[in-house]
């Protein structure tokens, strides 16, 4: 992704700035709201079982105030309170405070020992996604220790920079948005629940931030740029009015490009590239007119499973597929089947603890390896399948016979479906090219479709994986031995007559897309949010 270059204000210190991670794009100045880590207050302990009263009761109390946010809440906030009830709910999670209070432990006191002891193993996870449920942990903690304390977790003003340690997701939910705002955290992951929903509701975020809170006094006006990933908590005049210019550029640039956003994608000499989009939960296409786009080049169903207490069955898998096929209106739609494993982890599912995840048991190869979870979707997809040009694309394939062992037991549920007479169509079986195995030698897999998976793709082929900061600049798709890859595959299915997609981030990113185009893609699918913008830098790239 092209970061947003900020004019660097004249005379500004340099340290005004503290980096960290982007988690969430978008420019905000706002007040700062310090959430200081909350001081323990541990309170006289009264007799076990009125401790133990005390702290069911708060249970009770924090549960039924979830609820109430979650009757209020989008599908996606919704799922993310339901495990923070069922969380509550489980008597587990409570066992080791009862057990304190019973050896005369104040309430409060056994409660924070309780749950810190599981927050700092979840925050010690090697998994980054058990990491970043630490959070929805101390969420927890914080909520009940509030009832317990008969205190009130105060909320940023509408319109302030929330800074803190970390941010729970009730939290975000309860605050108002309305006004802008945003998020800068020390801690944090931009893989969290809270960043999943600062992004989908458009507030800047930054993460892992090296600052000290305490040091760091109240500001009027602080500076968070989220897709720089750094925030300026005493900013100068000139750098607040600098960073001022910028959201001006910054809201102009945006404006220029949305003109484009329901033309179709056309080059400066009037070729037509199609512009799809990549969907993680079918609640975000409800916002959006599906003539912004000619398709929707993937689904990421691995984000379907995420945080569910079980695989979804059939009938639920069904419902998204064809809620997301009627979206489209006809246009295609490709629906990636599941790709856990790597850095997405499905518990239950995925291998815990491999010495090297993205080179092991992840996407097509997972999905093999379990044939009867893998069958039920499969049948899901060949029913949704009727209601709509759907195709099917398999992640990190390796070697042809994955292909092959995917069509058997595709064509195995097919025919059981026609056989019952349940509504069914078989649909096209294509695959991501991500692995440099299958990029190297394209012509030997027999699939009816290709889509370049960049971004995994330019992690193998670079060997610098897409999650170590350390390694960021290594892992680009403009390296010349990526872009060739790219440039064969796309010329490959041009002569063999196979369609080429690429669905990788770098489809939507502005200083890569002109070398895409350049090494012969015409077909790219982006995060929603990014195709404005894309159909711009097409419009003005030329072929010669
Ligand atoms: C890719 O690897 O480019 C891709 C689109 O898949 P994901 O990012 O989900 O691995
Ligand atoms: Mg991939």
């Amino acid at each position: 992704m092209e970061r947003l270059t900020l004019s660097p204000a004249k005379g500004m210190a340099a340290e005004a700035w503290h980096t960290g991670r982007p988690a969430s794009p978008g420019l905000v100045a706002g007040p700062l709201f310090i959430a200081r880590p909350m001081i323990h207050r541990e309170s006289v302990a009264g007799s076990p079982a009125e401790e133990a009263a005390k702290l069911r009761s708060a249970i009770t109390t924090s549960i039924a105030a979830i609820e109430a946010l979650q009757a209020k809440a989008s599908d996606d906030a919704a799922e993310i309170l339901e495990f923070q009830i069922a969380m509550l709910g489980d008597e587990a999670l409570a066992e080791g405070a009862f057990a304190a209070i019973l050896d005369g432990v104040a309430a409060d006191a056994a409660w924070t020992t309780a749950l810190d002891v599981q927050i700092a193993e979840y925050a010690v996870a090697e998994d980054e996604y058990f990491r970043a449920r630490a959070s929805d942990l101390s969420d927890i903690r914080d909520r009940v220790l509030e009832n317990l304390l008969g205190g009130g977790g105060a909320l940023p003003p509408a319109g302030a920079i929330y800074l803190g340690e970390d941010m729970q997701p009730s939290r975000f939910l309860a605050c108002d948005w309305s006004a802008g705002g945003g998020i800068a955290l020390t801690g944090g992951s931009p893989s969290s629940h809270v960043a999943m929903l600062a992004r989908a509701r458009g507030v800047p975020m930054v993460v892992g931030l090296k600052l000290d809170l305490a040091a760091v006094k109240s500001a009027d006006a602080a500076l968070l740029d989220g897709e720089g990933g750094r925030i300026n908590v005493a900013p100068s005049a000139e750098a607040t009015e600098a960073f001022h210019s910028d959201v001006a550029k910054a809201s102009n640039d945006a404006a220029r490009w949305e003109k484009y956003l329901l033309q179709p994608g056309k080059t400066a000499d009037g070729e037509r590239v199609l512009t799809q989009i990549n969907v993680a939960a079918p609640e975000e296409l409800d916002s959006l007119d599906p003539a912004i786009c000619d398709g929707i080049g993937l689904v990421r169903t691995e984000f379907l499973f995420h945080d569910q207490p079980r695989l979804p069955d059939e009938a639920s898998q069904y419902a998204v597929y064809h809620r997301i096929i009627t979206w489209a209106a006809g246009r295609p739609v490709t629906i990636r089947t599941l790709d856990a494993g790597g850095d997405k982890p499905i518990a239950g599912l995925s291998m815990e603890a491999e010495s090297n995840p993205f080179l092991g048991l992840r996407g097509i190869r997972l999905s093999l390896a379990y044939p009867e979870i893998f069958r039920v979707q499969l049948r899901a997809l060949a029913r949704a399948a009727a209601a709509g040009p759907l195709k099917i694309m398999l992640p990190m394939v390796t070697v042809p016979d994955e292909i092959t062992a995917t069509a058997t037991l595709l064509d195995d549920e097919f025919a059981k479906l026609q056989a019952a007479g349940v509504p069914c169509r078989r649909p096209d079986l294509g695959i991501m090219v991500e692995v440099p195995a299958t990029a190297l030698a394209i012509e030997h897999y027999p699939a009816a479709f290709f889509s370049i998976g960049s971004n995994d793709l330019t992690q193998y082929v670079t060997a610098s994986a897409r999650d170590i900061a350390a390694v960021a600049g290594l892992n680009d798709t403009a390296n010349p031995a990526v872009l060739r890859l790219i440039g064969e595959v796309a010329g490959y299915g041009r002569k063999a007559g196979i369609d080429v997609s690429l669905c990788g981030d770098a489809g939507g990113d502005p200083r890569l897309l002109p070398l895409l185009l350049s090494a012969g893609m015409r077909n790219v699918s982006m995060a929603p949010k990014m195709l404005a913008r894309a159909k711009s830098v097409i419009a003005e790239w030329r072929a010669s």
